[in-house]
């Protein structure tokens, strides 16, 4: 097989799944992380650590569960390509595993954890957790990769599934195939990504500060709105 790097096209998006949660979270921190990168204030060492550990999770369950994929990152080099480099790896015959899969449909990416070609062309999507439970954070996060990974595979999408961290001895992880629970957030979601691009399109929205500035995660911006003095 070729390696591909010949057919890759420059892509663009308007929105991406990390885009969408900041959204989900405020559609100020949404916009500022786009216009105004500058203001960030940089990730603590307890944050980056805990990167760390994601990753480190995260290749333990590739290496073990899912061995010998192709990771897109690698590859492609740019983000730009990594949506035509995934789809040259899914129209390659017989069983394809693809690491950080991209997709952009309707103008959104998402980048799956893993991401299975089967041999009959369906389609299983696996998206890789630290957390050993679900909760809203999560939840919202699964919701637009399931919506982009349908608008993309339709029929051919036979599952799309979390692993989570198992505490269980002699079992690193669990996967549950939430297919059917995400389903009937898609009219929402679709929704949501309609206002978050409008949101990007507009001038910085006026949210005062309040709850929702550490919830679910800190923002990086608490700084630069404290500056700025709208609280509520
Ligand atoms: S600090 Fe609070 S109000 Fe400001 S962008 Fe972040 S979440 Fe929104």
């Amino acid at each position: 097989m070729p390696d591909g790097k010949s057919i890759l096209m420059y892509n663009s998006w308007a929105l991406s799944k990390s885009a969408f949660v900041k959204g989900e979270q405020c559609v100020k921190y949404l916009y500022l992380d786009k216009y105004k990168k500058q203001e960030k204030t940089p990730f603590s060492k307890e944050t980056l650590e805990l990167f760390d550990k994601g990753h480190s999770f995260e290749d333990m369950v590739r290496d073990n569960g899912f061995p010998g994929g192709v990771n897109v990152k690698d590859v492609a080099g740019n983000f730009g390509f990594f949506n035509s480099y995934t789809q040259y790896l899914l129209q390659q015959p017989g069983r394809q595993v693809v690491y950080e899969a991209t997709i952009i449909e309707d103008d959104v990416l998402i980048m799956c954890d893993i991401l299975v070609k089967n041999d009959n062309g369906q389609v299983d999507i696996f998206e890789i957790k630290l957390n050993s439970s679900l909760n809203e954070a999560i939840q919202n996060d699964l919701s637009v990769q399931y919506l982009i990974a349908k608008k993309r595979f339709g029929d051919q999408l036979s599952t799309f599934n979390v692993i989570l961290r198992s505490d269980d001895e002699g079992q690193a992880w669990t996967v549950s195939n939430l297919k059917n629970e995400l389903e009937p957030n898609s009219i929402e979601t679709d929704k949501k990504i309609n206002l978050f691009k409008n949101v990007l399109a507009d001038g910085e929205p006026e949210i005062a500060m309040g709850d929702h500035c550490n919830k679910p995660y800190t923002c990086m911006f608490i700084d630069y709105c404290q500056k700025r003095g709208i609280q509520n």
